[in-house]
């Protein structure tokens, strides 16, 4: 097992890119980009990550930052729970913690939206602690050099790679070995296309060897992907626009959106318009239609959102529930889901 871990070091020494929180012992720092980078590339991320470092330099700033400034930050990387959870953990930390970052695994791993994986991976990092870290790249590269055909989403499956990323693991070089093998998987032995020709293991790997690279890493269950209509209506008037908070718990919480009605499947434009709830709400008559969009597509990884934005301007004002009414030229103070900033951009109610 010795030449797994020390191969890999070795590689990482020469081939890794160059990145800002690598030059940190900083757990605050480390943590931002652990949350920055679950879900998302290296490239997306790193704007962000810099953003959030020169305007929250500390954990007590971000903890002192008001929740609609930080999922404004966050727009447009998705998954906001994280950014939730983010800020959640700040005010933790500054509560229980005077502001000082934790320095356990076990303190780290209770802060809201840290799991093992992250967990492992800060405190290894910032203070060398023995633990290792397990993803979809450590379960990608360690079922296809050692040709493990286990579930990695089944209990026996979890339990069996920790136990061989624990075992992999070298004393002292904890931080080295796991940013290794995260780069090893990011940048050489990636889901598709992985390039076997140039790496290090070509001749110890078992899925090279047995030509079943893709075959790794085995997955009992195939993701279930659900797909949803929504028909979101901008109502404006005079210059002004209504807008609410998702208070839903998912991942769009607290960003903001228009008012939404969702169909079980596609709906003509004339049927949508005329149902009770617009009529009631705009008064066609005295509405007017500014524009229907085309239909966006949103793919995420368990959704695919089909949507249509209908514009109408209206002759008074509305109350519904939840529902704040703002100038147009404002909304780019909102955080919108990435959709529906789409929709905003191409519509020129934002620049
Ligand atoms: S030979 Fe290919 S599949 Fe095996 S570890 Fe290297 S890149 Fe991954």
């Amino acid at each position: 097992m010795d030449f797994f871990a020390k191969n890999l070091i070795n590689w990482y020494k020469t081939n890794k890119r160059e990145l800002p929180w690598r030059h940190t012992s900083d757990p605050y720092k480390i943590w931002l980009s652990e949350i920055i980078l679950q879900q998302t590339q290296v490239v997306q991320g790193l704007s962000y990550y810099y953003k959030f470092v020169k305007n929250y330099p500390t954990v007590k700033h971000l903890a002192k930052a008001p929740i609609d400034e930080v999922m404004k930050n966050w727009q447009g990387l998705g998954y906001y729970s994280r950014a939730r959870n983010l800020h959640e953990a700040a005010k933790y930390i500054v509560m229980h913690y005077k502001g000082v970052f934790p320095k356990t695994y076990l303190e780290i791993r209770q802060l809201k939206g840290v799991g093992d994986y992250t967990a492992a991976a800060i405190a290894s990092s910032a203070y060398n602690l023995q633990h290792a870290v397990v993803d979809g790249n450590v379960y990608r590269v360690l079922s296809r050099v050692f040709g493990i055909e286990t579930p990695i989403d089944s209990g026996e499956g979890k339990k069996q790679f920790q136990n061989l990323a624990n075992e992999l693991l070298p004393k002292k070089e904890s931080s080295l070995y796991n940013q290794a093998i995260m780069e090893f998987g990011a940048l050489y032995c990636r889901p598709s296309n992985p390039n076997c020709s140039e790496c290090i293991f070509k001749y110890k790997c078992a899925a090279f060897a047995e030509e079943k690279v893709s075959f790794f890493p085995v997955k009992a269950k195939k993701t279930k992907v659900k797909i949803r209509y929504f028909n979101y209506f901008i109502f404006t008037n005079k210059q002004t626009v209504y807008i609410s908070k998702r208070q839903e718990k998912d991942i769009w919480q607290g960003l903001y959106e228009f008012y939404l009605i969702e169909t079980p499947k596609k709906i003509k434009n004339e049927l949508i318009l005329k149902t009770k709830e617009v009529r009631k709400i705009a008064s066609l008559k005295e509405s007017v239609i500014k524009s229907i969009s085309k239909e966006y597509k949103h793919i995420l990884s368990h959704r695919q959102l089909f949507t249509r934005f209908y514009h109408l301007e209206i002759k008074h004002s509305i109350k519904l529930k939840s529902t704040i009414n703002v100038k147009i030229k404002d909304l780019n103070k909102y955080a919108f889901p990435r959709l529906i900033e789409r929709y905003l951009i191409d519509s020129g109610f934002i620049k």
